[in-house]
C-alpha cells in the first residue's frame, strides 16, 4: 500500500487536506462526493451509556431493556439457527409473521418486519415523503422520527406537548397541505406517559386522509390501563394508519434487532418495494417467533414491571424528586436546577455507583434523567443512591 492510499484511510483526511483552498485552483474538493442537502445538518442518535469508568458492577438503566432477559424458548431458537447460518433467511420472514399473527388475532398479510422498528421507521419516512413534505413530530418524541424524515428529504414539523404529553390539539393545528406523516409514540419515551385510545381516534378524525398516522407502540406490553389501545382496532378500521411494534423492549432480543408493523395492504406492499430483501436475519426470525409464543414468560415480565415501576416511583417521590407517571418500563426523573442537586449531578454520582441512567437534553428535558426500571438490586440500587444524593450537604 503506498502512503497517498494510507492517508485516505485516515479519519479526517480526505481531499480538502490534500488540497487546501489556495492550492486547488481547479477546486477538486467541490468534486468530492457531497450528502444531500439536509443530511449533515442531521445530528446523529446518541445510544444510552453503557460504562461506568473503574466501577465493578455495572447495572445499565439507560436504553429501556429488559432485566429479565430473553425467553429460554428465544435463545435455545437462536442457537439452533447456528446451524443453518450458510443459507439466506426467509426473505418474507413467514415464521415471525405468522407467530405475531397467532398471538395478536392478525392477518399475517398485514404484517411487515424490519431490522428493529427504527428500520420500519425510516422505511415509512423513505417510501412516503417527498421533498418538502412535513412529518409533525412531538415536542418531546422520540428523536428517530426526526432524523429519518430529515434523511429522506421531509421537513420535522414539531407540535408541543402538554404537561409532558402528546397533545392532540396542537398535532391537529400543525397541519398542512404538506403533511405527509404524523409520528406519536404511546407510550411515548422519554416521558412514560400515553394518550387514551379516545384521543388517538380524535387525532386521527382530525388528519387528511392523505396523511398517514404512525403508531409507535414500542411499549404497549407493559401498559396496563382500561383505555389504552395500541392501535390494531385503528389500523383494521383504516387506510392511513399504522402501528410499529418492536421485540427490543419488553421481549429483550434488543441485541436482535426485530421491529414488525400492522398496516393496511396498501402500505404493506409499498414499504415491501423499498426495504432489503433480507432485512431479517435467520437467528432473529427464529427467536422472535419462540419468543412472542412464550407468552407466560411475557406475563412475567409485566409482573416484575409493573410491581417494580409503583416502587421506585413511590421511594422517589418520597425523597422529594418529581417522577413524571409512567405507564412503561422506565421513569423520567426531575431534578432540581440549582443546589448542587442537578440532573448532570445526579448523573455523575450514579454512574460513580455503577448505575447509568439516561441524560434526556437532547428530549428538552435538560433537568431530568430517564431510569429503566431494572433488577431489585438495580431499583433499591438507586433509590438508596438518590437517598443518599438528595441528603447531601
Ligand atoms: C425503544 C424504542 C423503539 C424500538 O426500537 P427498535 O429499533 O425496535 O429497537 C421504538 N420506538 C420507541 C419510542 C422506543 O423507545
Amino acid at each position: 500500500m503506498t502512503s497517498h492510499s494510507t492517508n485516505l484511510l485516515r479519519p479526517g483526511i480526505g481531499w480538502t487536506a490534500f488540497f487546501p483552498a489556495k492550492a486547488d485552483p481547479m477546486n477538486l474538493a467541490l468534486k468530492s462526493p457531497q450528502p444531500r442537502p439536509g443530511i449533515l445538518e442531521i445530528a446523529a442518535y446518541v445510544p444510552g451509556k453503557e460504562h461506568a469508568p473503574g466501577v465493578a458492577k455495572v447495572h445499565k438503566l439507560s436504553s429501556n431493556e429488559t432485566p429479565l432477559g430473553a425467553s429460554p424458548r428465544a435463545i435455545e431458537a437462536f442457537q439452533q439457527a447456528a446451524f443453518n447460518l450458510e443459507r439466506y433467511p426467509d426473505g418474507q420472514a413467514h415464521a415471525l409473521k405468522d407467530a405475531i399473527a397467532a398471538v395478536h388475532g392478525l392477518n399475517p398479510a398485514n404484517i411487515l418486519c424490519g431490522n428493529g422498528s427504527d428500520e420500519l421507521l425510516g422505511l415509512l419516512c423513505h417510501t412516503y415523503l417527498s421533498p418538502g413534505d412535513e412529518a409533525i413530530v412531538t415536542e418531546h418524541g422520540f428523536l428517530v422520527y426526526k432524523i429519518q424524515t430529515t434523511a429522506a428529504g421531509g421537513t420535522p414539523v414539531t407540535a408541543k406537548e402538554r404537561d409532558q404529553r402528546v397533545d392532540v390539539d396542537a398535532i391537529l393545528a400543525a397541519v398542512t397541505e404538506r403533511t405527509k406523516i404524523v409520528f406519536i409514540a404511546n407510550p411515548a419515551n422519554p416521558t412514560g406517559t400515553y394518550i387514551p385510545v379516545d384521543e388517538v381516534r380524535r387525532l386521527h378524525a382530525g388528519l387528511p386522509a392523505g396523511a398517514l398516522l404512525v403508531l409507535d407502540a414500542a411499549y404497549a406490553e407493559y401498559v396496563r390501563r382500561n383505555d389504552y389501545e395500541a392501535g390494531i382496532e385503528l389500523v383494521s378500521a383504516n387506510r392511513n394508519v399504522v402501528m410499529t411494534r418492536t421485540f427490543s423492549k419488553i421481549y429483550g432480543l434488543a441485541g436482535l434487532r426485530i421491529g414488525w408493523m400492522y398496516a393496511p395492504r396498501d402500505v404493506v406492499d409499498a414499504v415491501d418495494r423499498v426495504r432489503g430483501p433480507f432485512n431479517l436475519n435467520t437467528p432473529a426470525i427464529a427467536a422472535g417467533a419462540a419468543a412472542i409464543r412464550d407468552q407466560a414468560f411475557n406475563a412475567a415480565a409485566v409482573d416484575h414491571n409493573l410491581a417494580w415501576l409503583a416502587r421506585v416511583s413511590e421511594a422517589l417521590t418520597a425523597i422529594g424528586l418529581r417522577v413524571t407517571p409512567s405507564v412503561t418500563n422506565f421513569v423520567l426523573i426531575h431534578f432540581p436546577e440549582t443546589g448542587g442537586r442537578s440532573a448532570e449531578e445526579a448523573d455523575a454520582f450514579l454512574t460513580s455507583r455503577g448505575f447509568i441512567l439516561r441524560a434526556v437534553s437532547a428530549y428538552g428535558f435538560p433537568d431530568a434523567l430517564r431510569m429503566t426500571i431494572g433488577s431489585e438490586e438495580a431499583n433499591e440500587g438507586v433509590i438508596a443512591a438518590l437517598t443518599e444524593f438528595m441528603g447531601r450537604k
